[in-house]
């Protein structure tokens, strides 16, 4: 979805206007096989959008390879367009990330990232899409 078009305002309409893995990922907060993410490998220059709602997320500077199996960053685009939630699913208590804009779910924050910030943004390929630098 990119950022001209108009936002759901149901998750009836979430339901159409994303894909089922889309869906199930950034609206019932869940989480992608490791591994399994078409942007997991991508190295190019370009930024990384919300896949809900187009907002700016990451660069492609601040990507990294962490080993985990997901699209790492060390740092947000924007620290005002993600939020942090307390995630206490699954037996653990985690730092959950989500879209500022459509409060789509992102993935997780980590405090074992690298220097300068030391923080790994742990991200779903299916929360992102990847516009590459022209
Ligand atoms: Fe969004």
């Amino acid at each position: 979805m990119s950022e001209s078009e108009e936002m759901p305002d149901s998750e009836e309409r979430w339901r159409e206007v994303l894909t089922d893995e889309e869906y199930e990922i950034l609206r019932e907060a869940g989480t992608e096989p490791r591994f399994s993410g078409d942007l997991l490998d991508i190295k190019d220059e370009g930024v990384f959008t919300c896949a809900g709602c187009g907002l700016e997320l990451f660069t492609s500077d601040e990507k990294y390879d962490s080993g985990s199996g997901w699209p790492s960053f060390w740092d947000a685009y924007d620290s005002g367009n993600i939020e942090t939630r307390v995630d206490t699913s699954h037996g653990m208590r985690r730092t959950e990330a989500v879209c500022a804009r459509c409060g789509g779910h992102l993935g997780h924050i980590f405090d074992d990232g690298p220097e300068p910030t030391g923080k790994r943004y742990c991200i779903n390929s299916a929360s992102l899409d990847f516009e590459p630098e022209s």
